[in-house]
């Protein structure tokens, strides 16, 4: 069944006329060829089901911010809502405004000062914070190649104006403990990692397992953080349209400015798509419809 629905909707979405761009504020993205398109699905039978560009990897950019925060809610349990709050921003995600109103304590960890925090926490308590980020991101997809794209890495390094001027504001308040530079290059390693769709659809589904890596007995993260962690997706995951994808979609997940978003039916399968025309928001548009339109004919909801 999933795959028929897999390809019907596939082809459903390449034929529409969808409009958008790649993220062109990180040069090394604005190159990637826009006709890019991919699918795959995990079930937690262990089957993926896929369509298109699938053998493409392609920089996880925020999405990566998720398997970072999931890294520190293990290591320090609720003591990281001490650093970054679960609050919706309903504002763009590299915005600074809503910093300075709030004292340096940002919203969520899946906007950039969220993350920039969690990569601050890591940077605290990890003794090779670069090297036990990425062996983690390796566990939970089960894969030893997962690796960060160099280019793409200094592509950012070289233009990302606003991270360094959110890392900033915070240390101006005092809730970033270490070096710019420090924080800013682990950052930018982790948007950096790259997968294709079925490698994400798999890393996924760690949370519809209830923080078990499927296939082995690794747990995670408990139950309990898990169904906390789904939650900041489906309330946080798309930058100030996290609604829209919430009325649309009706799955916890998280979107990327490579033009990846990943979301999953707790219970039932992870999903990952691909494609780098963004919306206004950020957001990958042919993304968003196929998902829509995968919700919509699967009639499965978690609402
Ligand atoms: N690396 C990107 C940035 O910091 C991530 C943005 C995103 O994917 O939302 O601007």
């Amino acid at each position: 069944m999933f795959q028929y629905i897999i390809d019907e909707i596939f082809y459903e979405v390449k034929k529409l006329d969808l409009k958008g761009k790649q993220a062109e504020y990180i040069p090394e993205l604005a190159k990637v060829s826009p006709e890019k398109f991919a699918v795959s699905l995990f079930d937690l039978s262990g089957n993926t089901y896929e369509a298109g560009d699938t053998n493409d990897k392609f920089s996880l950019q925020s999405i990566a911010k998720v398997f970072a925060f999931t890294m520190a809610y293990r290591i320090k349990g609720k003591e990281i809502f001490r650093r970054v709050g679960v609050e919706p921003s309903g504002n763009p995600f590299n915005s600074l405004m809503q910093l300075e109103q709030e004292n340096g304590f940002p919203r969520n960890p899946l906007i950039n000062a969220g993350a920039l925090a969690v990569c601050d926490v890591l940077i605290d308590e990890l003794k090779h914070p670069e090297r036990q980020l990425l062996e983690f991101i390796r566990l939970i997809a089960q894969n030893q190649h997962i690796t960060f794209n160099n280019s793409v890495y200094l592509s950012e390094k070289e233009t990302g104006y606003r991270n360094r001027a959110l890392i900033n504001l915070m240390k101006s308040f005092g809730t970033i403990h270490n070096s710019t530079e420090k924080v800013l290059d682990l950052y930018y390693k982790l948007c950096s990692v790259e997968m294709n769709t079925g490698e994400l659809a798999k890393t996924f589904s760690l949370y519809a397992n209830e923080g078990n890596i499927y296939g082995t007995n690794k747990q995670i993260l408990t139950k309990s953080q898990t169904k906390r962690t789904n939650a900041i997706m489906q309330t946080c995951g798309f930058y100030d349209e996290a609604g829209e994808f919430t009325f649309r979609v009706g799955l916890p997940g998280k979107s990327g400015v490579g033009g990846g978003i990943a979301a999953v039916h707790p219970g039932k399968y992870a999903v990952a798509v691909w494609s780098p025309l963004l919306n206004r928001k950020g957001n990958s548009v042919k993304g968003m419809k196929i998902l829509e339109l995968l919700t919509t004919k699967l009639g499965w909801s978690i609402f």
